[in-house]
This record gives structure tokens, C-alpha cells and sequence, in this order.
């Protein structure tokens, strides 16, 4: 395996250079002429509350189109921007991004929408993540509460005490955090009842057939209970069927997303869809 290179880190190119190897270098170029193209897109799923229906909020989930490759999922692209520490760049531009539509719903009167982004682990931990931050949402006169950031509960867990500090930062300035694929990782209990944590999202493995396939049900069963305990808002992510609705409404889940509502969408088609839900704007002026 090649060495990990940060930014700015000379590159030695011969011929042993291996086919993984160069196709993770040219997938590195390929990015960061891609952020300078501004072929980056963010696309909303929503967020239903499920004793009412009514859409919530949305998460944002970032695409590339790019012009060689065709429209590329966050998968193939997110881990070789996170190791050659391009998600600085990419990062930012997401929560830009996030805080001008935030802006727009604003000024169109969809004031209560929340918009969730998820946030890697190398932009978790940059010391300057919480000023940068406040600094967007005072420009864009956004209220924090809106915006939400989304960590993975191995983001949180890698590096616990730094954890503690950024999401002390971040409550201490009403941002909203949710761990995000809940029960894949390692977390500690004792760990998870000192972070400030807002909302535990349910990974999609454990949604999948949660009416059907009895460990699942008593996963979902057991989180529940831990984020109930703990004071934490739960979300369902990966609902797919009206059974795991149902299902998840009995075990006390508030919240919910997946393709039963609606895949995630490019912003057009997201605002088409909440234009078609009758109770999606409950704070139209
Ligand atoms: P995630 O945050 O856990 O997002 C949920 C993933 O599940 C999304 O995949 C979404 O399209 C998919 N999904 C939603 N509903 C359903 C459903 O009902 N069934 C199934 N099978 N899947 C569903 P996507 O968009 O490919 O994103 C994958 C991951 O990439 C995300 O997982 C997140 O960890 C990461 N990601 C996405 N956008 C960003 C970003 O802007 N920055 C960073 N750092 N990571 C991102
Ligand atoms: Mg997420
Ligand atoms: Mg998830
Ligand atoms: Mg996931």
C-alpha cells in the first residue's frame, strides 16, 4: 500500500507505481479538478415525523457529476478524499452549500426545515471546525439550530476525549449532532452517556425486516431504549416497507427515512416532493 499523502506532499512516480495505486491518484486529481468545476451537488432526503407525516427536515447527501464518469455515489469517492485530506475542501464546500439552502428556504418561508450533513472524521477533529462554522451561519443568518451535523458513531469513538471537547464546542453553540449508524461501531456506553449528542440514528441494517427478522426487532428494541435513557432523539435511516414503519412506530421511534418516503433527491425534485405533501410546511408564512 502506498504511504498516506497529505496536500502538498511530493509524489514519486515510476513505473512500479501499481494499478490501484495510480487509479487512487487519478481519482485524486479527478476530485480536486472536480471541486474547482463545481461538479459537486447536494442531494435532500427527508425526514418524516411519524406521528404526524409531516417532513421535518432533510439530510443532504453530496453526488459528483462528472463529466467522465457519470453521476458518482459518496462511497466511491468519499474515503480517497478523506485520505488525501481533499474532505477539507469538500467538506467546507457542503456546508456552504447547506447554509445557502437553508438560506433560501428561509426566505421562501419553509422555517422549520432542518438540514443534516454529514461530517468525516479528519473534519470532526480540526480544531477551527466550530469558528468556521459559526461563521457560516452568522453570514447566512442562519438559526444553529437548523443545521445538524451527522458523525458516525466510529468518527465519535475513534479519538473519545477530543470528541467530547469539539461536541462541547458545538453544543455550546446550539448546533444540533447526530451519531450517525448507530450500533456498527464500538461505542461505549459510558462514552456515549458523556457526549452531547442530540440524535441517534439507527443504522439501516438493523431497519432492514425489523418486522420480520426478530434480531433486528430486538436491536432496534434495545437502542431505542438506550437513546430513551440517554435523552436522545432516534431516527430510523433505510426505511424501506409500511411493515418497518409499523414496526418502528411500536417501538417508540419518532423519526424516519428511507425510500418509502423518498430517495434522496436533487433540490428540484426535492421541493416538488415536499410541494405534493400536504402537511410539509407547517411553518408557511
Ligand atoms: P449515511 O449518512 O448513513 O446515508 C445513508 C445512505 O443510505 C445514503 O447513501 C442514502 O442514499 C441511503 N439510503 C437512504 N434511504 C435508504 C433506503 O431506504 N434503503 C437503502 N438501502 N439505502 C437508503 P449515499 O447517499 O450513497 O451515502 C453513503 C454515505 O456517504 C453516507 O451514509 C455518508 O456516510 C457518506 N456521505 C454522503 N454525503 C456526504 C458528505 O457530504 N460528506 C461526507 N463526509 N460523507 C458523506
Ligand atoms: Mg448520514
Ligand atoms: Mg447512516
Ligand atoms: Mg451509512
Amino acid at each position: 500500500r502506498a504511504k498516506k499523502s497529505g496536500r502538498g506532499t511530493f509524489r514519486f512516480f515510476n513505473a512500479s507505481l501499481d494499478g490501484a495505486a495510480s487509479a487512487r491518484l487519478s481519482l485524486e486529481i479527478a476530485l480536486r479538478r472536480a471541486l474547482e468545476r463545481e461538479e459537486f451537488e447536494l442531494y435532500y432526503q427527508p425526514k418524516i415525523d411519524l406521528r404526524s407525516g409531516a417532513c421535518s427536515g432533510a439530510e443532504a447527501l453530496i453526488r459528483w457529476n462528472s463529466p467522465e464518469r457519470g453521476l458518482v455515489l459518496p462511497g466511491q469517492f468519499i474515503p480517497s478524499a478523506e485520505e488525501s485530506g481533499l474532505i477539507a475542501n469538500i467538506g467546507a464546500w457542503v456546508l456552504e452549500q447547506a447554509c445557502r439552502q437553508l438560506a433560501a428556504w428561509r426566505d421562501s418561508g419553509r422555517t422549520a426545515l432542518q438540514l443534516s450533513v454529514n461530517v468525516s472524521a479528519r473534519q470532526f477533529i480540526d480544531q477551527s471546525l466550530c469558528d468556521r462554522l459559526t461563521h457560516l451561519l452568522d453570514r447566512y443568518h442562519i438559526d444553529p439550530a437548523l443545521l445538524e451535523l451527522e458523525l458516525t458513531e466510529s468518527t465519535v469513538m475513534a479519538e473519545p476525549d477530543l470528541a467530547i471537547k469539539q461536541l462541547l464546542k458545538l453544543r455550546w453553540n446550539n448546533t444540533p449532532v447526530s451519531v450517525d449508524d448507530f450500533g456498527t461501531g464500538y461505542s461505549s456506553l459510558s462514552y456515549l452517556k458523556r457526549l452531547p449528542i442530540h440524535t441517534i440514528k439507527i443504522d439501516q441494517s438493523f431497519v432492514h425486516h425489523v418486522d420480520s427478522e426478530t434480531d433486528n426487532a430486538a436491536i432496534v428494541a434495545a437502542i431505542v431504549g438506550i437513546a430513551r435513557a440517554l435523552d436522545m432523539r432516534i431516527i430510523a435511516e433505510g426505511v424501506e416497507t409500511e411493515g418497518e414503519e409499523r414496526h418502528l412506530i411500536e417501538a417508540g421511534c419518532s423519526l424516519a427515512q428511507g425510500f418509502r418516503y423518498a430517495a434522496p433527491l436533487p433540490l428540484d425534485r426535492f421541493e416538488l416532493w415536499l410541494a405534493n405533501q400536504p402537511m410539509a410546511f407547517p411553518n408557511l408564512r
